[in-house]
This record gives structure tokens, sequence and C-alpha cells, in this order.
């Protein structure tokens, strides 16, 4: 093997956060690489979600480093590290439903470093959703669950993140609903952006990231490559321990 290796977008270490007094992310640690898709998952109260809430800045850890593109952000808030070039797309999508489409895509306008180039990237993910783009006068409560998963990853994408932390995408989508979301990441990921992508359909996560890390009760268990998305037993072992 030869040729430079590439420097981490985002490399947390050591991390730890508590509630209170009690330790829901306990020395965990983990790199994404630019354009790489990881997937994160383990089961309920593993700390997927306080993971990413740190990332974002919403969480503060209580020890540990979390660096992006080289820079430590641990003590920044959320919005200086959204101007940075992280999203996330929480849990439950969180979308506005009295507002139409396109005043909830520009909400995520908000994100961003600079004016400049707002409607190119206005452009870019409506091309990338033609469904949002169709439905831009729409209020947003009028929309599908699959709809507004989409319109909650256009408005995280308007920021133009080089990072996207995505949090249980889909959760509560029948499974025709889930093929067109995965088959929407995939265009994602065809324009460069990293992820992080916590769910809860571990095969599905799996088969779709370059590479899946599992957590379990605050650390890190194993790692997993998209082959071993058709091996039942590998999955099941890693996400419950035996
Ligand atoms: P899920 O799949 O259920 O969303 P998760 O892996 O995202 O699980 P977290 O939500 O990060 O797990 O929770 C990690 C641990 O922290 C759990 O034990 C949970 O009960 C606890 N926890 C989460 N949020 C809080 C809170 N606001 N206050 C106290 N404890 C919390």
């Amino acid at each position: 093997m030869s040729g430079p290796v590439a420097r981490p977008i985002l490399r947390v270490s050591d991390l730890e956060v508590r509630y209170g007094g009690v330790p829901a992310v306990r020395g965990f640690g983990f790199e994404v690489y630019p354009g790489e898709v990881l997937g994160l998952i383990g089961p309920n109260g593993a700390g997927k979600t306080t993971t990413l809430f740190a990332i974002m800045g919403i969480l503060e850890p209580s020890g540990g480093e979390i660096e992006f593109e080289g820079s430590v952000i641990n003590r920044l808030p959320p919005e200086r590290i959204a101007r940075l070039g992280i999203a996330m797309v929480p849990e439950g999508r969180r979308i506005f439903s009295e507002f139409t489409v396109e005043e909830n895509v520009r909400l995520g306008l908000m994100g961003r470093a600079d004016a400049g180039g707002e409607a190119d990237d206005l452009d870019w993910v409506y091309s990338m959703f033609p469904i949002i783009d169709e439905f831009r006068s729409r209020t947003a409560g009028q929309l599908s669950g699959g709809q507004q998963q989409q319109l909650a990853i256009a408005r995280a994408l308007v920021s133009r993140p080089r990072l996207l932390l995505l949090d249980e995408p889909t959760l509560g989508l029948a499974p025709v609903i889930v093929d067109t979301l995965f088959e929407a990441l995939g265009q994602v990921r065809g324009r460069g952006v990293s992820m992080v992508l916590v769910e809860q359909r571990a095969q599905l996560a799996v088969q779709f990231a370059d590479r899946t890390i599992v957590m379990r009760d605050g650390e890190l268990v194993t790692s997993l490559e998209p082959s071993d998305a058709s091996d039942a037993d590998r999955l099941a072992n890693a996400y419950f321990g035996s």
C-alpha cells in the first residue's frame, strides 16, 4: 500500500459524556474520513444520540476531545459548530408543520458561514430532492413521513455542511419509503458529504455505510464492514453481545 493517508474530517477521542453524575458515553472514540459514511449502531440507550449531541455542541463532554478538520471543537457553542460545516438531522425531524416546505428549507440557511452562494445551494438541494422541489409551496405538515424526512435532510444540506449527522432517519417509515430515503442519502454521498448515520435498522446501515461501528453501554464494541450485512449471526453478536 502506498499514497498519502487522508486526515480524518472528524476525530472523536476518549469521549465522556454524563447526565448529572451518570455516564452515558465512556471513553468512546472513532474517526470519519472525507467522503466517508460511518454507520453508528447499537441497542437503545447505548449512547448514540448523546454522542451526536456532543459533536454538535449541544452537550458538553466531561472528558475527551472532538476534532473537526484538525481543530478542537469541544467547547464551542452549536451555532459556531454549524458554521464550521457540521449539520445534524435530529431524530423526529423537527420540521415546522405550519410553515411551507420552502420556508422550512430556508431555515437551514441560518447555519451558513456566509450568505454568498445561497441560490446555488438551494438549487443543489431542490435538484437532489425533486419531491421537495415539487411541493415547495405546500405546508410541511401535508407531506408524508418520508417526504418530511427528505425535507429535514434538505434543510440541513442548505448550510452546505461537509459533515452530516443523521439520527435515526428511517424511524417510523414504511419499508418502501426507507428505500427511497436511502436512495436520497446515496445522492448526498455522491456529492462528497461525509456522514455519521445512527440507524436502528442495523443490516441496512451496515450495508450502506463504508464502515459501521457498534456501541453498547457508552463504549465501542466492534466495527463492521458492508460484507458483514449478510451475516446475521455476526450482526446479532455485535449488536447484543454473546
Ligand atoms: P436510542 O436508540 O434509544 O435513542 P441511544 O443509543 O441514542 O438510544 P442515548 O439516547 O444517547 O442512547 O442515551 C444514552 C444513555 O443516557 C441512556 O442510558 C439514557 O437513558 C441516558 N439519557 C439520555 N438522555 C438523558 C437525559 N436527558 N437525562 C438523563 N439521562 C439520559
